[in-house]
């Protein structure tokens, strides 16, 4: 085992976990470590030339060695783990995070891959916070004398974690602070500092971090968000809940903030840098009248239009600024076979917008549900307008979120009614969409088909899983992705692809279409590939129905 395993080890693997500063260490069942690193030997008190030998071995200076043989032992068991953990060493408390996979592969022994991260200096500040120390009375927040080795721990642990890192400094000054300082007494004064931590409090979640960072600001440390254009929800929220007027000892009081904010790695990747450039955003905005500011302009100005964007959408669908046009859909001779939706939004100063510029945030904000709700009316009542023809087929566009409405099919069956024939329907949905979460994808699907609807996995080919999607959905079309006609007439290993993978679809048998289409070359190139649909700027554009 341990000849095979040294063999498929690459070197450079072996380099990287040499240079982890973590121990980690890999072993076949209890009876053999089969591998550690330099970290995990100075760790365990195990000499650089020791040969390895077993987990209890390996644990037997600690204190509490029975600890860590457990918890390999439930990882050999049970697979994934991730514990925090105590460990006594050298009469010391090491708390951490233990992590371990099991690897099982078929016919070979199984394989526990385990690491610790020692995080005790983080823990025992969290826990030295609780104490007068790092505490600000007036506001009951954190003071500044944490700020900087919280903000660095912070940031080292989005940089850590998996996926896009997300990390902001919020500055927050009370814009009219110093005319209520020179007018009330100190009483009110205090009432008015526990109020501001309140509100920052309330605006902010529990586990965004909050620190006085000097008499008339304060800094919030926000890592849970999505989009940018979150952090100016988040700025709105903490500018209404700090302008709510309260009455102190009869004293009328009404505080304007101002904000200004940094974004982790964009502005600074310390915290001596990200706290600097959150000033200056936040004089800026003094200067400028300005409620919030990120330091950064364009990221300002992206935001912003973003915020407009999904502010404006429920008054769009409310007035009736949507439209639905559609795209015609043909077979190898160009006959006319069906029709896909596509939403605009006619915008009264901006014009007609393409969905790319709001469905994704229609989709984040959770306003998608009203949109695909108005998508199935309007077409509904276009079926009995301009589509009577029984043999034409319409298609829509669903998100993953319409998918997690209990209703969605109800909603279909009702707006569809009695007299369109539910098999005219098409619902279609992107494979990374899908993906999202499969089991629930494949369940929406079938409830969909046996109410008679058709599902069509659209953008197909560009996601990671489309092999197994191919092989698992209950789809009765999939729509290849137009990258993959782009530049089948310049490249003939282009063309060839294209086919195998239409070849791949036809195996499961599917019906497949083609999006995409632009040019008679193209076309031409593909009379004999078996696709049984086409839709692209060749055959016809989005437009409305005549
Ligand atoms: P999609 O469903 O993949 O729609 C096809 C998009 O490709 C359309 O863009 C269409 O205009 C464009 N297209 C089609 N043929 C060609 C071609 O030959 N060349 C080029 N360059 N483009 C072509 P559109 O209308 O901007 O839609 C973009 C995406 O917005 C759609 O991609 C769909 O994912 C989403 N979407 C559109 N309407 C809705 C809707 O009602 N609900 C939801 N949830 N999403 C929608
Ligand atoms: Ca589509
Ligand atoms: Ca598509």
């Amino acid at each position: 085992m341990i000849v095979r395993y040294t063999y498929y080890m690459d070197r450079l693997h072996q380099l990287a976990l040499d240079h982890q500063l973590d121990p980690v260490w890999i072993c076949e069942g209890l009876e053999r470590v089969l591998y550690i690193n330099q970290a995990g030997r100075s760790f365990f008190g195990i000499a650089d030339d020791a040969p390895l030998s077993t987990v209890p071995a390996l644990v037997q200076r600690l204190e509490n060695p029975s600890l860590l043989i457990g918890y390999t032992g439930q990882v050999l068991e049970s697979g994934t783990q991730k514990q925090t953990i105590t460990i006594h060493r050298n009469g010391q408390e090491i708390i951490g995070t233990l992590n371990g996979t099991r690897i099982q592969n078929a016919g070979s022994a199984t394989l526990a891959i385990m690491g610790f991260r020692d995080e005790s200096a983080f823990v025992r500040l969290q826990q030295r916070m609780t104490q007068d120390e790092f505490f600000d009375r007036a506001t009951g927040l954190l003071n500044r004398k944490v700020l900087d080795i919280m903000l660095e721990l912070e940031i080292e642990k989005v940089q850590r974690a998996t996926g896009e890192a997300r990390l902001a400094v919020f500055m927050i000054q009370i814009r009219n602070l110093e005319q209520y300082r020179a007018l009330c007494s100190q009483v009110v004064l205090d009432h008015v500092f526990e109020h501001i931590g309140n509100c920052v409090r309330q605006a902010l979640r529990s586990n965004d971090l909050l620190f006085r960072y000097d008499d008339g600001r304060i800094i919030a440390i926000v890592t849970q968000y999505e989009w940018k254009s979150d952090l100016l929800i988040i700025a709105e929220r903490l500018e209404d809940q700090i302008a709510i007027p309260f009455h102190p000892q009869d004293t009328d009081i009404h505080l304007q903030s101002c904000i200004g904010m940094s974004l982790f790695p964009e502005d600074g990747e310390t915290s001596y840098v990200l706290v600097a450039n959150a000033v200056t955003a936040l004089n800026h905005a003094l200067e400028t009248g300005d409620s919030w500011l990120l330091y950064n302009e364009n990221i300002h100005k992206q935001a912003l239009d973003r915020l407009v964007i999904r502010s404006g959408l429920s008054k769009a669908i409310k007035e009736n600024e949507l439209e639905l046009h559609y795209m015609p859909l043909v077979d190898r001779s160009r006959v006319v076979r069906g029709v896909e939706g596509l939403v605009r939004w006619r915008h009264p100063e901006r014009g007609l917008l393409g969905p790319d510029l709001f469905i994704p945030i229609a989709v984040h904000s959770r306003i998608i549900g009203a949109i695909s709700r108005w998508v199935m009316f309007r077409m509904a009542s276009d079926i009995d307008t301009y589509f009577k023809d029984n043999n034409l087929f319409i298609s829509i566009n669903l998100s993953a979120r319409d998918f997690a409405d209990n209703y969605l099919s109800e909603s279909l069956e009702s707006v569809v009614g009695s007299r369109i024939d539910p098999s005219r329907i098409k619902i279609e949905i992107t494979e990374s969409e899908c993906m999202q979460n499969p089991a629930l994808s494949i369940a929406v699907m079938e409830t969909l088909r046996r109410r008679g609807f058709q599902v069509v996995i659209d953008d197909f080919g560009i996601g990671q899983t489309s092999l197994a999607l191919l092989r698992d959905i209950p789809a009765n079309t999939v729509k290849i992705d137009q990258v993959f006609v782009q530049e089948i007439v310049s490249k003939p290993r282009e063309l060839a692809f294209l086919l195998q993978i239409v070849k791949l679809c036809k195996l499961r048998d599917m019906e497949v279409v083609l999006e995409g289409v632009e040019t008679e070359e193209q076309f031409a190139l593909l009379c004999e590939s078996g696709i049984d649909l086409y839709q692209g700027f060749l055959f016809g554009e989005p437009d409305l129905p005549r």
